[in-house]
């Protein structure tokens, strides 16, 4: 058996553990896919990438609104695809080369392990490893739901779609979450007929009502959205292109060249035999962690074993990961001043079109939390069409929705659909983490004239608090 100091993982987040700390300390790092993780790799880096040339097509198309003609002439995805993958798969293997070659203390393992222990697991090639410190960073992968044909190699997942040899013609996205709607809107906008199926009556469903409705809405108008379906069946082609058979009360059929698969992430506890280990899970899988991220193992926290990321939270959100390795990095060095991880004000954003973005509690949260705590709810709902930058947009979708204690003025969430959702929540999230309340977040400081913000500024003073 190989004894370490610190053995780490996966190679995503927990990639940043290996501070110069660990100079001089053996350290282990493991992972069995692609060095650096899914943000890197197959998931929020690679997207943008694609997402960005998307909205430049989009806009193509909503020119003619203001006047201006543009014509979308042309989509060359292979050269958009190598120059994004050109620059990914440099970054990781440069990372790889320098956990693998370049630092003497790091054994780096490209194997999946399985744990036999608490602190000790063996590779999938049999090597058996023990350490003082182990941070579970193992990630999610794409779940593969249950359906005839599901292995078809038209079938991708976002492991693989960013990397099609051609822009599909047709294309069938399964799921209405995060993924789908990113992806529906980069090959919508570069010119494929998406067909996007979800299984129940709202897409983005996790979000806020008023934003799965509007969000739902939007995406009817630019893509063929069946809901309340799922595909019963796939099946080859003798062209090469897949018959699709949906499962609801329309019992459609299509024909697409590829199919998306999105229907949600599982953490990769099985994949470790982490429940054989006797380690606790929650019910959809995660790893049992309490506040400073120690694994829990009968309800107790394992000393020296630690999770952070998909792997241990709910959010799947790479800017969580993070948060929670600056964490786990500080605890690992600091058994006598360990550190909680902050979870209150998780924001998030899909860049799909339009952009969406969130923090905080759906307005049904809110008011439940109202009702069990005994405080009124306020609401304010701000279209972007109602400021001079949203007139210059001719903007019609666009709003912020801002929910508050009506007494204290105290932010509990904000929902955006619009452009640049994701920048112009940011204001929002500073003051609900550093405890402003809406008032003085309106009022106390300038707020650029004509800029977008203004649409949260005037979101703020709509509120009726007090
Ligand atoms: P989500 O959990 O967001 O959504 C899953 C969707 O699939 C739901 O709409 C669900 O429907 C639907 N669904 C489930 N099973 C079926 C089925 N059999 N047939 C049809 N539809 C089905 O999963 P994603 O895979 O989109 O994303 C996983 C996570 O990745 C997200 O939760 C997010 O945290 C993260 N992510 C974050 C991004 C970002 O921050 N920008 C971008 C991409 C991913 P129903 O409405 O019934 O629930």
């Amino acid at each position: 058996m190989t004894h370490y100091d610190l053995a780490i993982i996966g190679s995503g987040s927990g990639n940043s553990l290996i501070t110069p700390y660990w100079d001089g300390r053996k350290v282990a790092l493991i992972d069995g896919g692609v060095f650096g993780g899914t943000c890197l790799n197959v998931g929020c880096i690679p997207t943008k990438m694609f997402v960005f040339p998307a909205e430049l097509a989009t806009g193509a198309r909503e020119a003619r609104r203001l006047g201006i003609e543009l014509e979308l002439r042309g989509v060359q995805w292979r050269a958009i695809r190598d120059r994004i993958f050109s620059r990914i798969d440099a970054i990781s293997r440069d990372g790889r080369q320098y956990r693998a070659d370049e630092l003497e203390n790091v054994t780096l393992y490209e194997d999946y392990v399985r744990f036999t222990g608490a602190k000790s697991f063996v590779t999938g090639a049999g090597e058996e490893i023990h350490a003082d410190q182990v941070v579970i960073a193992a990630g999610s992968r794409a779940l593969l739901p249950d359906i005839p044909g599901i292995t078809l190699p038209q079938v991708h997942t976002s492991d693989t779609i960013m990397r099609l040899d051609e822009l599909p013609k047709r294309i069938l996205i399964i799921g209405g979450g995060y993924i789908a709607a990113e992806f529906a809107h980069i090959f919508g906008a570069f010119g494929s007929a998406v067909t996007l199926v979800n299984r129940s009556g709202g897409l983005l469903r996790s979000l806020d009502d008023t934003v799965s409705e509007a969000f739902t809405a939007e995406a009817a108008r630019q893509w063929e959205v069946v809901l309340d379906h799922t595909v019963a069946s796939l099946t080859s082609n003798d062209d090469g292109s897949v018959h699709a058979v949906l499962d609801g009360a329309q019992g459609r059929e299509l024909d697409v060249d590829v199919v998306l698969v999105a229907v949600g992430r599982v953490p990769n506890t099985d994949r470790l035999a982490a429940a054989a280990a006797g380690l606790d899970l929650e019910a959809d899988g995660r790893l049992v962690v309490d506040g400073f991220q120690r694994v829990l193992r009968n309800g107790s926290p394992v000393d020296g074993l630690w999770a952070l990321g998909d792997v241990s939270n709910r959010f799947q959100l790479k800017h969580v990961a993070n948060h929670e390795a600056r964490i786990v990095s500080h605890n690992l060095t600091h058994p006598e001043d360990l550190r909680a991880s902050d979870h209150r004000f998780v924001p998030a954003a899909v860049f799909t079109h339009p952009q969406v973005a969130v923090v905080g509690l759906t307005e049904a949260e809110a008011l439940a939390k109202a009702e069990a705590e005994g405080f009124e709810v306020t609401v304010a709902v701000q279209q972007y069409g109602s400021t001079a930058f949203g007139w210059a947009m001719e903007d019609t979708t666009g709003f912020v929705k801002l929910i508050a204690n009506q007494h204290t003025g105290t932010i509990l969430g904000a929902h955006i659909m619009g452009h640049e959702a994701s920048m112009i929540i940011q204001p929002v999230i500073q003051g609900m983490s550093f405890g402003l309340d809406a008032q003085t977040m309106a009022t106390g400081q300038y707020w650029i004239h004509p800029a977008l913000t203004e649409v949260v500024e005037n979101a703020l003073l709509s509120l009726k608090t007090g």
